[in-house]
């Protein structure tokens, strides 16, 4: 089992916010947005926007624009053309084609609920079935699992090793790209130098690791943010219908995620508007502020203020 170095090299700064398009902006989203904002303007990097409209089943009409709309009422300008990954699938199969020909894929027909049956960890039952890959989900031959690295807010993850070894989807029974594919590939197109995300991403992270190391590439250096959540494992998502922030009055939510990030604003910023309170947060931030835990929990109402949040340490 190996541990992927992350590379710890001067690169230029390139960060981004990948929302996935299944509604509007919340609270627990905007703090992904916000925070690799600040982390990219801090560092004088790029910021750049990728809507990851790759699983279809998910996506909402309008809301890819939606959230662009959002983006521009809190001030979040991107630095380069948005890219879409449903408008990328060429790549993806090239990439899924250079996996084929090195003999690192195989055809699974096993169901979610078989997988399940096995104990939720995929055993690589189908490997030397021989199955057609014709309307079949497709798995990488785990070549360099990856167990463990290292996180520049949430210090040393470790991950199951049973589920680092896993021969992970990278194709779905339903012709979709996974996840896990796609996100490499884009990072490495968009020449990604530091990913930050929330903390819900610390698991598939070690994944994504594992495919740059096969794919001979450089990772980013990686940053978990403290998830928001609702209560103890429960984030705010748009699946349990967190509302949608609001793109007239910006304000009170941007506030709330400069301190929900670590930063003091006074109460008085809220006066300003709302490039002046980033420009405020791009002096005060640094990657330092921000809580290292897993999850802080936010009032069930996120319109209300968040005076009193709870580190819940992991
Ligand atoms: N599209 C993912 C989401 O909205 C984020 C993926 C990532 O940042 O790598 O949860």
């Amino acid at each position: 089992m190996s541990t992927t170095a992350v590379n710890t090299q001067a690169r230029i700064y390139r960060g981004r916010f990948a929302p996935s398009p299944s509604g509007p902006l919340h609270f627990g989203s905007l703090i992904a947005a916000v925070g690799s904002f600040l982390d990219a303007k801090v560092n004088q990097g790029k910021w750049l926007v990728r809507i990851e409209d790759i699983d279809t089943t998910r996506v909402v009409p309008g809301a890819s624009d939606d959230i662009l709309r959002t983006l521009e009422a809190y001030g979040l300008h991107w630095d380069e053309r948005v890219t879409y990954q449903t408008k990328r699938l060429q790549e993806y199969q090239s990439v899924l084609d250079q996996l084929i020909d090195q003999g690192l894929v195989y055809a699974c027909h096993c169901t979610r609920k078989q997988v399940k049956a096995m104990g939720g960890i995929y055993q690589g039952q189908c490997q030397l079935k021989g199955h057609s890959f014709v309307n079949s989900a497709l798995r990488l031959s785990q070549q360099f699992a990856t167990s463990h690295y290292s996180d520049l807010i949430q210090g040393k993850v470790e991950v199951d090793q049973a589920l680092a070894k896993e021969d992970y989807l990278i194709k779905r029974s339903d012709g979709l790209f996974a996840y896990q594919l796609v996100v490499v590939v884009d990072d490495i197109a968009q020449k990604i130098s530091h990913v930050v995300r929330g903390a819900d991403l610390l698991e598939p992270t070690a994944r994504q690791l594992s495919l740059f190391k096969q794919l001979n590439q450089t990772a980013p250096q990686y940053a978990h943010l403290p998830l928001a959540v609702a209560k103890p494992g429960f984030k705010l998502s748009k699946q349990n219908y967190a509302p949608a922030i609001s793109k007239t009055a910006p304000k009170p939510a941007l506030f709330d995620a400069f301190r929900f990030l670590g930063l003091n604003p006074e109460p008085a910023l809220l006066s300003a508007t709302v490039e002046e309170m980033l420009k405020w947060a791009i002096a005060a931030y640094h990657l330092e502020c921000v809580p290292k835990v897993k999850e802080i929990q936010v009032s069930e109402d996120p319109h209300s203020s968040f005076s009193k949040f709870q580190s819940i340490p992991k």
